[in-house]
């Protein structure tokens, strides 16, 4: 069983075939220097300094040689056959197996600007990038955030726990406008405002400039922002490219079916890099966070297996900035309709999104004022629910579907 891909859907693969009972050989190739490791703490306990690379490791250091994972690091994997399921090294060493995972992940996307090569401007996506980026952020910044998604606005919040001067810069209107629209957005702007970060919204960034290192963000418009380090955050790519140049279909992402084979007999991809079909919302979903690198990963080593039953989990992400930790499940589409619940003022709310048929898609919870369970229950029992119900806190959530609900997921594929 070769994978191709040291991080976590990676690492969760490898050792769950051992958990199946599989005792034949399984590699585990990965590029990065060091053990498959947790990336969540890179925008936050560990950039505070507060945590050791050992806390966040995927498994304890002796697993993979106790359980008998060749567990190959600093090995990048330069192509794959995918009709003899068969991956080159570098050094032109060729390994087959019986059956292939594809866990490649993401890399961070660039700005194409001037000076975006320049030191001191920092993409967070590696152990590496993060130990980069505590060094500037020790020396005390200030500190300029390109790009206010979850990366970007993780770092801004670490940095300013660090007492670092804080610029954020995000060509939306808000902070997280792109993924969870601009009511939700002004929240996050308004917790960012409070804690102290300069947050400039609807401007893009035109150049980063300085000799030896970078030492002012040219904004369109012209306006200079002074800074000792940046970090650009404008999103990720998926890593594709070995399965594009073995012919494999590819669509922003490996595509594989619900149950994560690829287009490839005995091929299959898993975590942030897989676009895999959902039973449950009738569509392909990528999802970019941990949940589902880590669950995917081990559904796959049943996959890979033969076992062929759909993975069909509810995706499900945290995150977590100053004191406001954030929960959501599901996966809504930008035109589903927003319900709010409860006062974010108080930093205590659930945002609720519903989709033309007026069934649950997605629940955020801040300050997890009710928890997410019922939400997913609802979410998964694809019932038609009242609107005004939904937005009534004196509603519990088990009762606002009511009597009247109707629908249902056609076939109930059994949603976990
Ligand atoms: C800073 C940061 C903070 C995050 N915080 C959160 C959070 O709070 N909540 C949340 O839900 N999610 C979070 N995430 C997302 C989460 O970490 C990812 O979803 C998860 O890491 C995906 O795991 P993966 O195994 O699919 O991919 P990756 O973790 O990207 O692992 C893929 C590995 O494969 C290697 N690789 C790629 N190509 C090759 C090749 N050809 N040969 C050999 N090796 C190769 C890569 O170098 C990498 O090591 C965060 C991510 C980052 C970067």
């Amino acid at each position: 069983m070769v994978v191709v891909g040291g991080g976590l859907a990676g690492a969760q693969a490898a050792l769950t075939l051992r958990a199946h009972g599989y005792d034949g050989r399984v590699v585990l190739i990965g590029d990065e220097p060091v053990a498959p490791y947790e990336r969540p703490p890179l925008s936050k306990e560990y950039l505070r300094g507060e945590i050791e690379p050992a806390a966040f490791a995927v498994h304890p250091a002796d697993a993979y040689a106790r359980e008998g994972v060749e567990l190959r690091t600093g090995t990048p994997v330069e192509a794959l056959d995918a009709r003899e399921r068969a991956v080159r090294l570098a050094d032109g060493e060729v390994i087959r197996g019986d059956a292939v995972l594809l866990a490649t992940g993401c890399r961070p996307r660039r700005l194409p600007v001037p000076g975006a090569d320049l030191p001191g401007v920092v993409h967070l996506r590696t152990l590496a990038d993060a130990d980069r980026l505590r060094a500037l952020l020790d020396a005390g910044g200030p500190l300029v955030v390109a790009g206010g998604g979850w990366i970007g606005c993780e770092v801004a919040a670490s940095a300013r726990r660090r007492g670092v001067d804080v610029t954020l810069v995000e060509r939306l209107g808000t902070p997280l406008e792109g993924v969870l629209g601009p009511e939700v957005g002004a929240f996050w702007a308004r917790v960012h405002r409070e804690e102290g970060v300069r947050l400039i919204t609807g401007t893009g960034v035109e150049a980063f400039e300085g000799h030896d290192g970078v030492e002012r963000v040219r904004l369109a418009g012209g306006r200079t922002l002074p800074c000792a380090a940046v970090v650009v955050a404008v999103g990720v790519t998926p890593r594709t490219e070995l399965a594009a140049a073995a012919g494999l279909a590819v669509d922003d992402g490996i595509a594989v079916d619900a149950c994560l084979r690829t287009s490839a007999p005995g091929v299959f991809a898993a975590g942030d890099v897989a676009r895999a079909w959902h039973p449950g919302y009738g569509r392909a979903l990528r999802v970019e966070h941990w949940a589902t690198a880590r669950h995917q990963g081990a559904w796959a080593a049943g996959a890979m297996l033969g076992r062929r039953e759909p993975y069909d989990r509810l995706p499900y992400f945290f995150s977590d900035q100053y004191d406001v930790a954030m929960e959501y499940t599901g996966a809504h589409a930008p035109d589903d309709r927003l319900t709010v619940r409860g006062a974010p003022g108080d930093r205590a709310f659930t945002a609720l999104w519903q989709d033309a048929g007026g069934r649950l898609t997605a629940a955020m919870g801040v300050g997890a004022p009710e928890g997410l369970d019922d939400w997913a229950t609802l979410i998964r029992a694809a019932v038609t629910v009242d609107a005004e119900r939904l937005g009534d806190p004196r509603v519990p959530p088990e009762e606002v579907a009511g009597a009247g609900a109707t629908g249902g997921v056609p076939g109930a594929c059994g949603l976990r």
